[in-house]
């Protein structure tokens, strides 16, 4: 006998979202030229207006930017600056559900991982870089190690509060300041920290806000008056970056695409690894760089791994992201809806099998249901390729180096994964795996003391702990980055 699960909509009675936003720069909202809409995938609904910025917005940002930091951030201690990224990690937390509720209207992510994922990491980054702030003298990061000025952060769609915290809360506690543009489809929850912002009373200044569409980040890129880059996003506009500032001294950490391969060996618990391979690769739709989109399993048991994982799969709830019951919400833009579509058809005519498990998905919004492709190949485009979607690409090994000749067989390097029951088999494979992050017996795990970033083209330098410090610091003694 299964029961249904009953609607457990969360409330958006929480949120109030005005009908036209302008840029946050100098510590006040100031209103825009041109406007474009932003809407909730799941449903199409346009939720408001937001300002598309020019260079001359860029232009006044990072003059504020300037100002902000010559005349007041720089002349504060660590430990006046500690206490601002406190008060903001304290009013993240205090304001958690109106996040919360945002993003997932924002975004299309359900709300159980906004909620319980997303914000309190965001709050968890500020507390923990909060805490640097008047240590960087004594953390081996060089001697008296100096802010670079003015930082320009791009962030992508796919956490959007989450990557804001990543660049903005290490940038704040080393001394920069900063002018960030959030991706064109998702600016909402950015907008609504400048609130935050200003509710700590940060001197104006310190964080400007600049939204827009690629020309924007184009913008922030190349005004001389910024002095790092901090960019998450695509490999091809990561490299369009590093071609840009390749004659400048501006600094630059790039994090960008992967194909994670996660690695099963036939001692692995059954079980859990079933579980792991879900919550790798349909975790937040499959939009993260990060994701274990191929899977690696030993031939002897993928027969059985794959029949359970079918048989999870088809627990896997699809639909209103607001629901409390949603494990898999909408796609979060119809652009990235048409990639993934075009990358299963792809893998279908190069001889893959794909399967899914009935779901009804709206005819209003974006959707695609939970998808698996057998019978892979390392050629075939769906095993090289980042799609971003809630797609596996499942491919099989027989020794244990054929694992890794094949995990590392992609022009990325971000993360991987290792399941095993052998302490000495997760060593050695770690060690010949060439990916930035490898997590054992567990995906997708995140923590702000952890660094985080890639080999080859996953991107330049590290973010998150020590290493991410050091990409904001003049002497800091960071490796990878630019
Ligand atoms: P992009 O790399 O285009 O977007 C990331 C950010 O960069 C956005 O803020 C974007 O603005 C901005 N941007 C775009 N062009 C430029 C430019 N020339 N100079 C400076 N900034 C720029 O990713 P997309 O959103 O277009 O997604 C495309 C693909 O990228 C996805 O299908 C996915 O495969 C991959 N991706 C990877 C991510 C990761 O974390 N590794 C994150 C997001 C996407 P705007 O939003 O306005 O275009």
């Amino acid at each position: 006998m299964t029961f249904e699960y009953a609607p457990a909509p969360e409330s958006r009675s929480i949120v109030s979202i005005k009908p036209k936003y302008g840029h946050f720069i100098n510590g006040s909202f100031v209103a825009g030229k041109k406007h474009f809409p932003t809407i909730n995938p799941a449903t199409e609904e346009i939720l408001s207006h937001i300002a598309l910025g020019g260079a001359s917005d860029v232009d006044k940002a990072v003059m504020a930017a300037q100002k902000a930091y010559t005349k007041t951030w720089s002349k504060l201690s660590g430990k006046e600056r500690g206490k601002y990224l406190y008060r903001i990690a304290r009013i993240l937390q205090e304001r958690a559900r109106e996040f919360a509720v945002l993003e997932t209207l924002d975004n299309g992510k359900p709300i159980r991982e906004t909620r319980d994922i997303d914000i309190p990491l965001v709050a968890a980054h500020f507390f923990y870089h909060a805490g640097w702030a008047d240590k960087l003298d004594y953390a081996g990061l060089g001697h008296s190690p100096k802010a670079y000025g003015v930082a320009g952060q791009i962030i992508p769609w796919n956490f959007p509060l989450l990557m804001l915290a990543w660049k903005v809360a290490p940038a704040l506690a080393t001394g920069n300041t900063v002018v960030l543009k959030p991706a064109e489809t998702t600016s909402l929850t950015a907008l609504l920290f400048a609130e935050v912002c200003q509710q700590a009373e940060l001197p104006d200044g310190v964080v400007n806000i600049v939204t827009g569409d690629g020309s924007t980040g184009s913008a922030i890129v190349n005004h001389p008056g910024i002095h790092k880059i901090a960019f998450t996003g695509s490999t091809e506009v990561g490299k369009k970056i590093a071609r840009a500032i390749a004659s400048t001294d501006k600094k630059a950490t790039l994090e960008l695409g992967g194909k994670g391969a996660n690695i099963v060996f036939d001692d692995a618990p059954v079980d859990e690894t079933v579980e792991g391979i879900v919550n790798g690769i349909f975790f937040n739709q499959g939009h993260v760089c990060c994701a274990g989109s191929r899977l690696i399993v030993q031939e002897s048991i993928a027969e059985e791994i794959i029949e359970k994982l079918k048989v999870r799969m088809a627990k896997i709830r699809v639909g209103d992201p607001l629901d409390k019951n949603t494990d898999l919400g909408a796609i979060n833009s119809k652009e990235q809806l048409i990639k993934i579509k075009e990358l299963s058809a792809i893998g279908d005519a190069e001889g893959a099998e794909r399967w899914s498990p009935q779901c009804n998905l709206s005819n209003k919004g974006f959707w695609f249901a939970p998808t698996v492709f057998t019978g892979v190949t390392q050629a075939n485009r769906i095993a090289q390729e980042e799609i971003f979607g809630p797609v596996l690409s499942v491919l099989t090994f027989r020794t244990p180096q054929e694992a890794m000749d094949k995990a590392n067989n992609t022009p990325f390097g971000l993360s991987a994964g290792i399941w095993s029951e052998k302490g000495s088999r997760i060593f050695w494979a770690s060690q010949h795996l060439k990916a930035g992050v490898i997590w054992a017996n567990t995906f997708n795990k995140f923590d702000p003391a952890s660094p985080f970033g890639g080999y080859k083209e996953s991107g330049w330098g590290r973010e998150g702990g020590k290493h991410g410090l050091a990409a904001y610091l003049k002497n800091g003694k960071e490796t990878g980055a630019k």
